[in-house]
């Protein structure tokens, strides 16, 4: 039977492009995100089953993973990508921005994990990508909140991979530097109001860690997923592995 494919944010952006190249490898496709109209848009052409739920609340991830399970059977792969940017010094970060952040792209893939590895291990298969940052692997300024989720989703994977090592089951994170999503085109937009200078200053102020210059596709982060998943893989886990242009090495 074809493999089970959970997506989280899989309706826009990255989590979109990912949902598409498994959805080309046959893959019956689950898509989870908070915004149901989105999801099911998404999901029609890629023939996926979009489940509305908020990552940040643990019995609405409990809800969906039995939701999926009972529609599309066991999850065999797992892509952590739901996540979310807020930015501040870190004297201004308030608490409850500091806990915001640590739910969605921490808490929310660490419950997620937690649902789906006990039946990866009894059936011998499965893989877990979880999508950290640049910012799981340095610091940047007005980012701690966001940088210590990402960083904290790094220990996360790393630690279920050696727990699972032995079980057919793999646990990566892939970390690409700015990538081309509506999260960075959030970012322009702030830099434009705040500097009052125009939108190629502001993309220029993102790319400009990037040795190659660029913002990453998303496409590149599907791509790199997609090879975590097939075949030929199966020896690479508990990896870090940048999409950065060569700013982390
Ligand atoms: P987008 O803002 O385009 O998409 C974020 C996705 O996450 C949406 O599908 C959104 O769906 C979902 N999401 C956010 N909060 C929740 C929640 N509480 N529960 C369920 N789903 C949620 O961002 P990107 O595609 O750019 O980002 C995807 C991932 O990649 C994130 O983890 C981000 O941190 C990471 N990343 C992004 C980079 C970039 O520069 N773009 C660089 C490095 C990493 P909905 O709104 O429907 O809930």
């Amino acid at each position: 039977m074809a493999k089970h494919a959970l997506v989280t944010g899989g309706g826009r952006g990255i989590g979109l492009a990912i949902a598409t190249s498994l959805a080309g490898e046959g893959m019956r496709l689950t898509l989870v995100g908070r915004d149901r109209g989105r999801l099911e848009e998404a999901a029609k052409p890629l023939k996926a089953t979009p489940i509305a739920a908020d990552v940040s609340d643990p019995k609405a991830i409990e809800r969906a993973h039995a939701d999926a399970v009972v529609k599309s059977g066991p999850v065999d792969v797992l892509v952590n990508n739901a996540g979310i940017v807020e930015t501040a010094l870190v004297h201004k970060t308030s608490l409850k921005m500091w806990e915001r952040l640590l739910r969605v792209n921490l808490t929310g893939a660490f419950l997620w994990s937690k649902a789906v590895v006990p039946a990866m291990v009894e059936r011998k298969w499965g893989r877990i990508v979880n999508i950290g940052s640049t910012t799981s692997q340095r610091g940047y300024a007005y980012v701690a909140a966001y940088a210590a989720s990402k960083h904290g989703l790094l220990g996360l994977t790393r630690s279920l991979a050696m727990e699972v090592a032995k079980a057919g089951v793999t646990v990566n994170a892939v970390c690409p530097g700015y990538t081309d999503t509506d999260i960075v085109s959030e970012a322009v937009k702030a830099i434009v109001a705040k500097t009052g200078k125009g939108e190629d200053f502001a993309e220029a102020s993102l790319t400009q860690y990037n040795p190659q210059d660029r913002l990453i596709r998303p496409e590149e982060v599907a791509a790199t997923v997609l090879w975590l998943v097939r075949p030929g893989s199966e020896s690479v886990t508990g990896q870090a592995i940048s999409l950065s242009g060569g700013e982390i090495m």
